[in-house]
């Protein structure tokens, strides 16, 4: 009977078809809509019933014994959780979480990791300004170039980043907003799902810096700064928060206190788990939805 006291929270961040010759660590961030579709359907049949993150931080407070219950959180704001998880969505009448990164609307977030895909696709090889040279001819070539050129770029000053990225790369010629213009979520759109009583949408600060990298006042800007702007388009507060990357190297004490501090109701990181009763609401476990593991996760 372990499992009376548990809520599922589910992480995801792309609703999309899978695209021929894309490359499996940007593709792993995506579901499909048939997918999303039959998760919904097996979870009510099972007997889930999906509820809002509100609910959820009531249940949490004051339900010692709860089951069965499932919340949907999107992380980042990509467009296609309006194209083509808002209308599965409705069409099943399921509440669902989006944390916005406001520079992602804003149209200012530089997702290198869909350019440096395009550059991994289109070379055989590929030479940086720090004298490194990678071969990317199969297509194992390339996933492996993948990774290495990103272990590289993840540890760029990210503040300084778009002038880092221009230096390393300085023998390509690359629009590092190019996938900003095509992937991100408007202000309207945010707008019109936020109308949705189905939708509520979260903070995710500004940056998506790794939080445990800043200082206080640093944190308590990145995502007051963040829920403001989207206030200020939505028309209501913003409650709920979720911590940029979210494991353990980049969110800990220091972070969970601070928005414990600015009365945020709840908090979601990317540590696997189950929500429980009776937990700390600053730092609830998520379980990642993809279609690799979706057996394990439902029979958990
Ligand atoms: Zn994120």
């Amino acid at each position: 009977m372990h499992n009376l006291n548990i809520c599922k929270i589910y992480m995801l961040h792309r609703v999309f078809p899978f695209e021929n010759n894309k490359l499996f660590p940007n593709e792993n961030m995506k579901i499909t809509p048939e997918f999303l579709e039959k998760f919904i359907i097996d979870a009510k049949e099972k007997g889930y019933e999906f509820i809002s993150m509100d609910e959820l931080s009531q249940i949490l407070k004051y339900k010692t014994t709860v089951s069965k219950k499932i919340v949907m959180t999107l992380d980042d704001g990509y467009k296609d959780n309006y194209t083509h998880a808002y209308p599965i969505f409705k069409k099943y009448n399921v509440p669902f979480l989006i944390y916005i990164t406001t520079k992602f609307p804003d149209k200012k977030a530089i997702l290198w990791w869909y350019n440096l895909e395009e550059l991994v696709i289109c070379n055989n090889e590929i030479s940086l300004n720090n004298s490194s040279y990678f071969k990317c001819f199969s297509e194992e070539e390339k996933i492996n170039t993948f990774m290495k050129i990103r272990e590289i770029i993840m540890n760029l000053d990210q503040k300084n980043l778009y002038d880092e990225l221009n230096n390393l790369f300085n023998l390509y010629s690359i629009d590092w907003y190019k996938y900003s213009k095509l992937l991100t979520l408007d202000w309207n759109e945010i707008l019109e799902l936020s109308n949705d009583s189905l939708c509520t949408i979260g903070g995710h600060t500004v940056n998506h810096f790794v939080l445990s990298k800043l200082n206080k006042d640093e944190i308590i800007n990145e995502i007051n700064l963040a829920n403001k702007t989207i206030t200020n388009f939505i028309k209501k507060d913003v409650k709920h928060f979720a911590y940029p990357f979210g494991d353990k190297n980049s969110c800990g004490k220091k972070e969970f206190d601070v928005v414990k501090e600015l009365k945020l109701l709840t908090a979601t990181t990317t540590i696997s788990g189950h929500a429980r009763h009776g937990e700390n609401i600053y730092e609830l476990r998520r379980l990642m939805l993809c279609e690799g593991n979706y057996i394990e996760n439902t029979n958990s």
